[in-house]
């Protein structure tokens, strides 16, 4: 017993001796430089996988969605027109438009085109436009809901919530145009008066599609046209067969404040 206790005062004593502090220093350098690196890549990755027209597009810190964007020319300008039309006493209500403090902008709109899964939307960070024309618009040509993937073309990248506009007009062929603000009053007003999607579903993912799947068939979402966000703040989305049904739905409800 005698001797395993030297053999531990003498363990106990060489450890003492090491100076441990510059291995200290070294490991937090090696760790901050493992960081740098990290986040480097990823912005690297971030920034190629743009100028490529394939985006990873975050939202609040998330990746939400892998967008491919093809560059090009505007398509559909007629209906470019009509978004605008439409999307204008939306904006002048601040149901689309930009958070000053942040510079982000909020709200989008979209229309069917043709066959089932091409639409026109608004362009990432046009929220702060007052007046918009095609080159603000981008057509999205294919969304995979289940892996994620969006696919548009057009002068602009398609907003990021296109992946949720996709889910709707998945629900119908009847439905012909999507409209989705913010406004911190209509959210809290109309939670849980109109349908209401579950808190715990983050807006822009497979989960909110099928969420919305769920509201459309069971909690009056068909009929009402029109529902609250509850997992996405200040958020509301509606849906009509035509432009004015959908715009027309919100403005219903902004003016019951007045
Ligand atoms: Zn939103």
């Amino acid at each position: 017993m005698g001797s395993i206790k030297r053999m531990f005062n003498l363990a106990a004593e060489s450890l003492k001796a090491i100076d441990l502090s510059p291995w200290c220093i070294s490991f937090f350098e090696i760790a901050g430089l493992w960081v740098i690196i990290f986040y480097s890549s990823i912005l690297w990755l971030y920034r190629t996988a743009s100028r490529e027209g394939t985006g990873l597009t975050f939202d609040e810190g998330y990746i939400k969605y892998l967008s491919h964007w093809t560059p090009g020319p505007a398509t559909h300008i007629m209906a470019a027109r009509d978004l605008d039309t439409w999307r204008k006493p939306l904006f002048e209500a601040g149901l689309i438009g930009q958070y000053e403090d942040l510079g982000i902008g909020y709200g989008n709109i979209s229309v069917r085109r043709g066959s089932r899964d091409l639409f026109l939307i608004s362009g990432t960070q046009t929220g702060h436009l007052k007046v918009t024309d095609e080159q603000h618009y981008s057509l999205v040509t294919d969304c995979d809901i289940r892996s994620n993937i969006v696919r548009c073309s057009g002068p602009v990248q398609a907003s990021s919530e296109a992946m949720t506009h996709a889910a709707i007009y998945a629900l119908g062929d009847a439905i012909g145009a999507v409209v989705h603000v913010h406004s911190a009053e209509l959210w809290q007003r109309n939670l849980d008066k109109l349908p209401t999607t579950d808190p715990n579903v983050a807006y822009g993912t497979p989960d909110m599609a099928r969420e919305l799947d769920r509201l459309y068939r069971m909690a009056g979402f068909k009929d009402a046209g029109i529902a609250v966000l509850a997992g996405h703040d200040e958020g509301l989305i509606s849906f009509g067969t035509t432009l004015e049904e959908a715009v027309t739905r919100v403005l219903r409800i902004a003016r019951e404040l007045l």
